[in-house]
């Protein structure tokens, strides 16, 4: 598949925005250029994130499972949109705050760090993945604003989070 330009070594170098505290060159970017498929549904999750952090739509592109709503839209379309959210926000970190995994699907529940103009637009979502059989695809999530949670998210569990949204 097409990818965008690939990362310069100064983008390399610099710890991954997903947290782990590895460099980008040691974590999310092999996935990203497509030299290898995440291990698990977190590590999808978090090279999701990364991606983006660092503008990757091609990769956001490429993980969403085919039962995904936006496949069945026009690539580009779905990509233009994408450049255009990434454009405006900033992603301020990821914390994985509890998953399962079963077979080839899975779960996530992660806190999202994201501003835009200085607002506090942070997220907590639950994710759900199924692996395709290449690798792990994102299927679908619910988010909530983390302004609505009324718990700190370092307690939250996906039983108590799924409690609360639904
Ligand atoms: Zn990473």
């Amino acid at each position: 598949m097409t990818r965008d330009a690939r990362p310069g070594q100064g983008t390399l170098s610099r710890p991954c925005p997903c947290g782990t505290g590895r460099s980008y060159r040691d974590c999310c970017a092999p996935c990203h250029l497509g030299d290898r498929e995440a291990p698990d549904a977190v590590a999808l999750m978090r090279s999701r994130y990364a991606a983006f952090a660092v503008g990757d739509a091609a990769y956001l592109w490429h993980t969403l499972h085919m039962g995904h709503i936006d496949r069945g839209r026009d690539r580009d379309e779905v990509l233009r949109e994408l450049k255009v959210t990434m454009h405006h926000l900033r992603y301020r970190g990821l914390k994985i705050l509890d998953s399962t995994q079963g077979g080839s699907s899975a779960s996530v529940l992660f806190l999202a760090k994201i501003f835009q103009a200085g607002a506090d637009r942070s997220f907590i979502e639950l994710s759900d993945f199924l692996h395709d059989g290449e690798g792990w695809r994102y299927l679908h999530g619910v988010a909530v604003p983390r302004a609505r949670v009324n718990v700190p998210a370092e307690t939250l569990t996906i039983a108590l989070f799924s409690s609360l949204a639904g």
